[in-house]
């Protein structure tokens, strides 16, 4: 589902400088940063024997971007959605169905993979028309070629071709405009090959005009909605040296001592399923080095374009999207006590292929009959005492083995206030049945008051005397 937001013109100056590289490539001090106002954008690209190749560069965050980033609740807000929200750089007012076009192109294989494949609904792909005053973006195809645009995107970023870099806080500026932004995608006017992740800003680049856009914007994606790290063995020094690095599909474990210790990937070793690329174990070479330093399948999206993730890259991007989406949907108000005969419902997330699950409990015993139910009466599982009423949903895909991130992000519960069933023939609401309610049942018959209408026919008539006395007679 594309979301179209009207034009949107020149916008106002900020004072925010461009992104612009603190330094060079590096490719020396790669590990952990230690300085959490910057990030490494991540350039990845086909060379020329069609292996990924690629740099990092290590960038400042924006200001208006960490701030974004340390808000303490991002999850299941707004739309209860992962938003992707597209947005162009170096397209002019004529040129606005091209980049309808490239936003078309760009995401049009994202959802043949798993696991987006799975949760294709859990997405909304949002288009936001950027107009800029001249066509194409900077340094394209070559350095020195300066152009008047709204984003001030650029190839040869930090001395690098195919890195092409962004305004992060003006490509932000125009997200906002969507209703949700979770992931922005910033797309060129350009058919030069390039991209970019900022896995600190949750931003990736692509040029909207080239045949692997589709490809390098899913790889991209890997980096800055699942913080993977790239399992190719170009740029960095021959031999790891660094500590275990944080990110999922990384590991300086060789196979035999992550099963041991229980590390990383260690749930998934020796798996092998065609939604996933390869049997998963501990193959040498991984995040820039040859040595030292293992990544979990022979190939995978994460070292070669037109792959599939591997299953414990794909179970890191499930966890990422159950950061932004809770699993129950939507449920009937739970903000006050609810009467036994009301109707209590849960509205599960729904991915493609299966069905979340559903349980019951009242007071914490499970409701014998409920289970799988999105939607029940109270009093017609028995349940007349009152107490509290708690619906419990979980994603149980076998894509997720992690007990820790099924747990935590893709279990959640609802529980609801049930207050104890009226009794029919209490009409002195004493909480006994005793002559009282049968003169007050006397008394109403015979003024009329429809109250006593138990079976709400309009009138009173006989079976109404019958229903007073069958309850009058059952205790209630
Ligand atoms: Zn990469």
């Amino acid at each position: 589902m594309q979301t179209r937001i009207t034009p949107f013109a020149a916008i106002a100056a900020f004072a925010l400088a461009a992104g612009t590289a603190a330094a060079g490539p590096d490719r020396i001090a790669i590990g952990a940063i230690e300085d959490p106002n910057f990030e490494y954008v991540h350039g990845c690209w086909e060379g020329p024997d069609g292996n990924l190749t690629g740099v990092r560069v290590l960038m400042p965050i924006e200001p208006a971007i960490l701030e974004r980033q340390s808000r303490p609740q991002r999850r299941g807000v707004a739309d209860n959605r992962v938003d992707f929200v597209f947005v162009g750089d170096g397209y002019t007012a004529a040129e606005e169905s091209a980049f309808d076009s490239h936003v078309a192109f760009a995401s049009s294989q994202l959802f043949l993979y798993e696991p987006f494949k799975a949760y294709e609904n859990y997405f909304r792909v949002h288009a936001i028309f950027v107009e800029s005053n001249e066509s194409g973006v900077d340094n394209d195809p070559s350095p020195g070629i300066d152009r008047d645009t709204a984003l001030d995107m650029q190839y040869w970023c930090g001395g690098t071709e195919r890195l092409l870099c962004v305004n992060v806080s003006k490509a932000y500026a125009h997200a906002n405009l969507a209703p949700d932004v979770d992931q922005v995608v910033a797309l060129a006017n350009s058919s030069k090959y390039g991209g970019a992740g900022y896995p600190g800003s949750d931003l990736g680049t692509s040029a909207g005009g080239n045949g692997s856009a589709p490809q390098i914007a899913i790889h991209e994606l890997g980096h800055s909605l699942g913080d993977l790290a790239d399992e190719y063995t170009y740029g960095g020094p021959t031999t790891w040296s660094g500590g275990e690095p944080g990110t999922k599909n990384a590991s300086i474990y060789p196979a035999s001592q992550m099963a041991a210790d229980e590390r990383k990937w260690h749930e998934w070793l020796g798996f092998s399923d065609p939604r996933f690329d390869g049997t998963v174990g501990t193959y040498e070479g991984c995040n820039y080095s040859a040595l030292g330093i293992y990544r979990p399948s022979n190939n995978s999206m994460m070292r070669n374009l037109n792959r599939k993730f591997n299953a414990p890259s794909a179970e890191r991007l499930i966890a990422a999207f159950y950061l932004e989406v809770q699993p129950i949907d939507d449920h009937t108000p739970n903000g006050s006590p609810i009467d036994a005969d009301a109707t209590v419902s849960v509205t599960p997330m729904q991915p493609i292929g299966h069905d979340l699950d559903v349980s019951w409990d009242l007071d914490g015993s499970p409701v014998a009959g409920a289970d799988g139910l999105t939607s029940l009466v109270p009093a017609s599982f028995g349940i007349t005492a009152g107490g509290t009423l708690t619906a419990t949903v979980v994603d149980n895909t076998d894509m997720v083995r992690a007990a820790n991130i099924r747990n935590n992000r893709m279990t959640q519960a609802v529980s609801w206030t049930v207050l104890p069933a009226s009794c029919l023939a209490d009409l002195t609401g004493d909480g006994n049945l005793n002559v009282d309610d049968i003169d007050a049942f006397v008394a109403a018959f015979l003024a009329g008051d429809l109250a006593v209408d138990f079976d709400a026919s309009g009138s009173l008539n006989v079976d109404d005397i019958d229903a007073f006395v069958a309850a009058f007679l059952t205790g209630c």
